[in-house]
């Protein structure tokens, strides 16, 4: 039985795999993409009902195509967002094959290149570049009440308001989601309680910018390694309702109780760290040190922007900031559902290659990997904070493109008997000559 052979696999036709064939086709490289669902599936079923891009539609794209049906500073809901990914794959034919899962992946030996076990046969590849996305299985932390009194369900399942029973929600967590989906709740009418830990909640806009732009500009997309200690950190930003700047303190002003860091569960009692105060308030400084750093852009460059005194205004403490939570006992708040918006790890259990470090965090420079041919793209900091997000995973993808084209030349090389032999080859009229190299270079050594 013959076993198809292709030059380098994409494993995911989400963002990170359209963007890697895109700059594959550039390059002459020859692949496949195998999609185990549909292009973009997580940006079309994979997320809540309202959801839209947290960037304009000028920013959170790539560079070929624009949303010709939108404003560009309006924020694209997560079915367009699909749509463009689809439409932009269509664009160059990239050649992607969906509905097959890629099960196992195993490095051959005594011969070069992997192969690729999926749910529609086998594949015997060079390379392999792993594009499954940066956010693969939603964690529940272990403390979560074991008690059924509760609802209880991920970010990544929460669709809308009318899924959860009636009662109040404890959401937890703060970054995007949670404090996304958390304003959707109390507007839809329900007591919320949000447990929000340490993080980073930069203006929506100021002085006429978005913040995508005056990160852009000041240099920030671009950092290339996280601050220690600032692991954790998440980005609270939201275009909902088109985009509005993340306001903790509002929110408890229009009626949603903050709390602090979820802490334990006990017989249906919750407890909180006594941290609420300090995460707000770096929080706010975060978000000043973005304005100061605008300002003095401004100034530096001699921009005509309008000023905003107004931005600099912090809410007044609300109750519940001021005398803080410690601890709640759900029931007799009548809390009936917690919404986990907590994270996601990875799950490469597929990926039988030497690519991962001891706590199986993928081993690479800028997503070439530690097991020569694997390759990943489309990972948070891969190169630089915008790394895993939709901008940034475009120019990941040219780097890593880019890699798998030179190693390809190499092995292009040939010595000069080799040189001769495929002369006097191509002068007896041996017509097959090019693909029987390019054969061998298809499973070449790696
Ligand atoms: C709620 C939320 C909102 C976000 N909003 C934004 C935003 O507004 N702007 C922005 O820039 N970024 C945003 N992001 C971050 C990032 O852009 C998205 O997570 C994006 O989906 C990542 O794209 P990806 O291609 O890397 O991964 P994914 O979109 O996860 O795509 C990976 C693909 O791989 C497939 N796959 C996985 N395993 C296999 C296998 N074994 N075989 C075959 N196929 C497989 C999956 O089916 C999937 O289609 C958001 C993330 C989340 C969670």
């Amino acid at each position: 039985m013959s076993i198809e052979t292709v030059d380098t696999l994409v494993v995911g036709a989400g963002q990170a795999g359209v963007a890697m064939s895109e700059h594959l086709g550039k390059l002459g490289v020859p692949h496949l993409v195998l999609e185990r669902n549909r292009i973009a599936e997580r940006w079309r079923t994979g997320r809540w009902d309202s959801l839209v891009a947290n960037g304009p539609a000028w920013h959170d794209r790539f560079p070929g195509m624009e949303f010709d049906d939108l404003d560009p500073d309006a924020f694209a809901s997560k079915e367009r967002v699909a749509d463009y990914f689809e439409a932009y794959a269509k664009k160059f034919r990239a050649p992607i094959r969906t509905g097959v899962e890629v099960t196992r992946v195993t490095r051959n030996s005594g011969r070069g290149g992997f192969t690729v076990e999926t749910n529609s046969g086998v594949i015997e590849a060079s390379r392999v570049v792993v594009a499954t996305g940066p956010f693969q299985r939603p964690v529940i932390p272990p403390i979560a009440p074991k008690s059924d009194r509760f609802v209880q369900i991920h970010s990544a399942d929460y669709r809308n308001p009318e899924q959860l029973p009636d009662g109040a929600v404890l959401v937890v967590g703060a970054g995007s989601s949670g404090v996304q989906i958390a304003e959707e709740l109390m507007r839809a009418g329900k007591r919320v309680y949000l447990s929000v830990g340490p993080h980073d909640r930069p203006p929506r806009t100021y002085r006429n910018r978005d913040f995508c732009w005056w990160l852009g500009v000041l240099g920030l997309w671009d950092t290339e390694t996280v601050v220690p200690g600032r692991e954790h950190v998440t980005i609270a930003v939201s275009g909902a309702r088109g985009g509005h700047t993340v306001n903790f303190r509002k929110l408890a002003h229009q009626g949603m109780t903050l709390v602090g860091l979820t802490k334990a569960f006990a017989n249906d009692v919750v407890t909180f760290e006594a941290d609420l105060e300090t995460n707000l308030a770096n929080g706010d400084a975060n978000y000043l040190s973005l304005l100061d750093a605008a300002d003095a852009y401004i100034a530096r460059n001699g921009l005509d922007l309008p000023e905003e005194p107004a931005a600099r205004e912090i809410v007044p403490d609300p109750d519940c900031v001021a005398h803080p939570l410690i601890e709640l006992d759900l029931a007799a708040a009548g809390v009936t559902s917690i919404v986990w918006a907590t994270g996601y790890a990875n799950d490469y259990g597929w990926l039988q290659v030497n690519a991962f470090d001891d706590k199986g965090k993928p081993k690479h420079q800028r997503g070439v990997s530690a097991e020569p041919g694997v390759y990943f793209v489309g990972l948070p900091w891969l190169s630089r904070r915008g790394s895993s997000f939709i901008w940034g995973v475009w120019h990941d993808a040219k780097h890593v493109a880019g890699h798998i084209a030179t190693q390809s030349s190499y092995l292009e090389y040939r010595d000069a008997a080799q040189r001769k032999a495929e002369a006097h080859l191509a002068s007896t009229g041996y017509a097959n000559v090019d693909s029987q190299i390019q054969n061998t270079n298809a499973l070449g050594v790696i």
